[in-house]
């Protein structure tokens, strides 16, 4: 293990419906709608002290609905409007039933970034918009942030557990995580 001063807090976030508006099985850039005020609640996080990095289940993939390129075009895009901010794109490729450890909400892909980049799970979040978001975040002891974008709204209603934070998208999301930290 690193030493714990080593170790640099993180914000995990959830692709779409929380940095992007939800479309079904997105696989062409064409369809990408980044949210307005997404890039600027990345900056305010990232200016904060946070390493960012994209969390995302694409069983398209799995199911044969698009290819591992076409995603990588998607996290292209991403990348190439949000600049340096995002330190890494994980994603599951794998189909629901695949039995898998990296499919949301197993915390494979939490556990390799922390591993890759030396992350602080401890003063780390996730960020998303899916009742799997916030139970994902919660088994690997992060605290947890809940959008109202995408199925937020839907998900609110029926969580098992309660998020940390119940915000109405990603730019008040930044506000109150920035205004917690430290603490
Ligand atoms: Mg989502
Ligand atoms: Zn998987």
């Amino acid at each position: 293990m690193p030493d714990k001063q080593m170790l640099t807090p993180a914000i995990f976030l959830d692709r779409d419906g929380t940095l992007i508006e939800e479309v079904n099985f997105l696989s062409r850039v064409e369809d990408l709608r980044i949210f307005p005020f997404t890039k600027a609640a990345l900056q305010k996080l990232s200016g904060a002290g946070f390493l960012l990095f994209v969390v995302t289940n694409q069983s398209g993939i799995g199911r044969g609905l698009f290819t591992s390129d076409d995603m990588h075009n998607i996290h292209e895009a991403l990348r190439t409007e949000f600049g340096g901010l995002i330190s890494g794109f994980y994603y599951c490729p794998h189909l629901p039933d695949a039995g898998c450890d990296c499919r949301k909400p197993k915390t494979g892909l939490i556990e390799r970034a922390a591993k890759e980049h030396a992350i602080d799970l401890q003063h780390s979040w996730f960020v998303g918009d899916k009742d799997l978001d916030i139970y994902t975040g919660s088994k690997a002891h992060m605290r947890t942030c809940l959008v109202s974008t995408g199925y937020g709204a839907q998900h609110k209603e029926s969580l098992d557990i309660a998020p940390t934070l119940i915000v109405e998208n990603i730019a008040e999301a930044a506000q109150e995580i920035v205004a917690l930290k430290g603490i």
